[in-house]
């Protein structure tokens, strides 16, 4: 499932083809991938077509916006979609001439012309837990979607973080999934950096030290950063918008990695379950 990572780095690619572009056309194959903002976060699509200008027909890029594993694309009629990709959905970009090799499974479809160029915009997805909200504006779907979530988990301060960990009850693994708390980290990146930051997953949020929570925010932001410049962790599906996978996934220490070495300390590394999620660590340099 695509994280912070893999959409950040979807936007990178992205907005160079996007930003500019003007939306001529939009087709919709399936309208129940399509929700308004103004409904919030819920999960029932629409049942009939929205207006073209709902999706951004007739008018023009102007920016990219990403809060957490979502990505918002904002016109100059201020109008604006909001991507998520759920476990397994893509947004990809075809240049006009190339051809694209999966067209099974296209929900929605945007016919851009920026500077003379032609492309397609194309947001797949099979399993259809992701989606494309409408909002009317950036500032709706901030309010309406995006502030139901924490802070987004490039730009939260150590401070917040704490702020946000000694209100739980739950583990630390628990919470970091936990978007309420944080927005963007999945398991992949979780286990991640508690293992870069030595934390058990187990060990209850709130009784992390403030230096602890520290050397966790430390670990946090520099395995995001470390994963958009590889291009994200592949596992199955994700993609970026010229198709690329990523390469974050060579890089893992724990993740996927059970009963294999400690690239730290040579132990075993064991797989247990924590937040209903498999969670794999090492009981040495990860003590409770
Ligand atoms: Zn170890």
């Amino acid at each position: 499932m695509p994280e912070l990572p893999e959409v950040e780095h979807l936007k990178r690619t992205l907005e160079p083809a996007l930003v500019g572009a003007r939306v001529e056309r939009v087709h919709v194959y399936r309208t129940d991938v399509l929700r308004r903002a103004a409904d919030g976060p819920g999960r029932s699509g629409l049942k009939r077509r929205p207006s073209g200008a709902a999706l951004l027909q007739s008018s023009t890029i102007v920016d990219l916006k990403r809060h957490g594993k979502q990505l918002a694309i904002v016109s100059d009629s201020g109008a604006a979609v909001c991507v998520h990709l759920g476990m397994s959905g893509q947004l990809r970009y075809v240049p006009a001439g190339d051809v694209l090799t999966r067209t099974d499974h296209v929900h929605c479809q945007w016919s851009l012309k920026r500077s003379g160029a032609q492309g397609e915009l194309l947001f797949r997805d099979p399993r259809r837990f992701g989606g494309v909200w409408m909002a009317s504006s950036l500032a709706e779907l901030e309010e309406r979607c995006w502030s139901v979530m924490g802070p987004d988990a490039l730009t939260i301060s150590a401070a917040a973080m704490q702020a946000a960990l000694k209100r739980t009850q739950r583990s630390v693994k628990a919470a970091l999934l936990d978007q309420h708390v944080l927005a963007g980290v999945g398991n992949i990146y979780a286990d991640e950096s508690l293992f870069d930051a030595r934390i058990n997953p187990q060990v209850q949020a709130s009784t992390l030290s403030a230096a602890r929570v520290q050397r966790l925010h430390v670990a946090l932001v520099s395995v995001l950063r470390s994963a958009v410049d590889s291009g994200g962790s592949t596992l199955r599906d994700y993609v970026d918008s010229t198709g690329a996978k990523g390469s974050f996934a060579l890089k893992h220490n724990v993740y996927g990695r059970a009963g294999s070495e400690c690239t730290r300390c040579g132990g075993k590394l064991v797989q247990i379950v924590v937040a209903q999620r498999t969670t794999v660590y090492c009981a040495r340099c990860q003590k409770r």
